[in-house]
């Protein structure tokens, strides 16, 4: 069976195809590092860590490059530099944010078992590309100067006569109906109201760079231009698929078509534009106002990081997911009894019965629900486990992570059984209930055998 991969700009199912199947490639826009990442940010990085582990079964591990980029320059961020560290010069405060975000963020991607991509490109890195496809489209008629701005025209690219895409292809959208409902508080500098930033001025203080075109003005990137600048570095003009979260096809990925495809005349930049579905908690929109907004840093204090993915994969990729509490203790019951079958098992081939609905778009519900049909066949379930990006790390291991997230603190525990033991060879079964009712109010399930007492983690 072939791989088939949904297609945003198409819309619908294709099979892939690769430009060059010795080097598949492909782009997903990463995070802007100025806050711990929130549950919703780690269901692009679980859904294309997926993709990208299917694509080196597919096409071997040398030959695939994954490109994730790491947005550092940003108002955001140095809104955050300018009240978390107020004592320091603008310029360093930054650099304390984007470093300690992008430690948190490596931290809690590792623990959800992603792999780290072929490249991690900051965009402070690229100002130079940046600036060349900038130039490149002031040449070619796209974009125009107007008080140390540049603009990119949409209804430029429109105008081209040759053989370029039309602008508001990918989130099809029309421009004249843009152009209609566009906001009339437009900034004077503009040309046409749907005109977007490529380059503008920094502010006395802020991080700044030399600018294109003629700029006297030091200035700095507009957001699109990145990732054009990223992905052109590292994996050219035209490529095989871009993947982000579906709130990022308009505009940041409409504008990614059009400023690469104008600066290299190109008919496409990716063949195939991949979107994730929004995840939301308890059945409502996930804000810091209604108070559910939820870091994958908290979770993975009381989850290990397998948990979680388990509980993102549930659900295919494009579907919204609603992020709950009790399909979290299913995920977790789920991957135990896995975990115990598998754990200690070499792994063999992934099943068939995974790798099918995996090739058809991704499907992870129909794998997760093979993975059930495996228990006879330990050798494969290790082996699909392992594709699916679970089981990296040993039984035990397994294990003291549960305790950990969980907050039992093992040796106390031990103490507790030595002392119920007792009691019981004393037969003083009053005492031994009262430890046992202990154990399980720390969450702790017993069970006795001939050889003993065990103990693990119950939730
Ligand atoms: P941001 O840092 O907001 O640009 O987001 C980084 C990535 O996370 C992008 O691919 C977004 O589309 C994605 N994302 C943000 N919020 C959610 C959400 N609630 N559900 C799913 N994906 C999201
Ligand atoms: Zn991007």
């Amino acid at each position: 069976m072939e791989l088939r991969l949904h297609d945003t700009l198409s819309r619908e199912k294709r099979p892939f195809v690769p430009l060059d199947a010795k080097n598949v490639r492909m782009y997903v826009c990463g995070p802007t590092v100025y806050d711990f990442a929130h549950i919703g940010n780690a269901r692009p990085v679980i859904v294309f860590d997926v993709l990208f582990r299917l694509l080196r079964h597919l096409y071997g591990e040398a030959h695939v490059k994954y490109v994730r980029n790491i947005t550092d320059v940003d108002d955001k961020i140095n809104d955050r530099a300018a009240r978390d560290f107020p004592g320091l010069p603008l310029n360093e405060a930054i650099r304390k944010v984007t470093e300690q975000t992008g430690q948190q963020f490596h931290a809690d991607v590792d623990a959800l078992g992603a792999l780290r991509p072929s490249v991690e490109p900051r965009a402070t890195e690229h100002i130079g590309e940046m600036r060349e496809i900038i130039e490149r489209l002031v040449k070619g008629g796209f974009a125009y100067v107007a008080e140390d701005h540049v603009l990119f025209s949409p209804q430029a690219m429109n105008a081209d006569k040759t053989g370029l895409p039309r602008y508001g292809a990918l989130s099809n959208r029309s421009l004249d109906e843009m152009v209609a409902g566009a906001r009339v508080d437009v900034a004077p500098y503009k040309k046409g109201n749907t005109d977007f930033v490529l380059w503008k001025p920094s502010k006395p203080g802020e991080p700044s760079w030399p600018s294109p075109a003629g700029i006297k003005a030091e200035g700095r990137p507009g957001w699109h231009i990145e990732c054009s600048a990223m992905a052109w570095k590292h994996l050219g003009e035209h490529f095989d698929i871009h993947g982000g979260g579906i709130d990022l096809v308009f505009p940041h990925h409409e504008n990614e078509v059009a400023q690469t495809c104008c600066a290299f005349h190109q008919q496409r930049m990716a063949n195939y534009w991949m979107h994730n579905g929004f995840l939301q908690v308890e059945s409502e929109k996930m804000s810091k106002s209604l108070g559910n907004f939820i870091t994958i840093h908290e979770l993975l204090a009381d989850w290990p990081g397998e948990v979680l993915r388990l509980n993102m994969l549930k659900t295919h990729y494009r579907s919204p997911i609603d992020w709950t509490m009790k399909s979290l203790e299913e995920s977790a019951k789920t991957l135990d009894d896995w975990y115990r079958l598998a754990a200690d098992v070499e792994p063999g081939k992934p099943a068939a019965s995974v790798v099918e609905p995996l090739l058809d778009d991704l499907n992870t519900p129909l794998a997760i629900a093979a993975l059930h049909g495996l228990r006879g066949d330990v050798a494969a379930l290790a082996g699909s486990l392992r594709l699916l990006g679970f089981l990296s790390e040993s039984a035990g291991q397994w294990e003291s992570r549960k305790q950990q997230a969980s907050g039992v603190d093992a040796g106390e525990v031990e103490r507790l059984i030595a002392e119920r033991t007792a009691a019981r060879s004393r037969k003083d079964f009053g005492e031994s209930d009262r430890i046992r009712d202990l154990l399980a109010a720390m969450g702790v399930a017993i069970k006795d055998s001939k050889d003993g007492t065990t103990w693990e983690v119950a939730r």
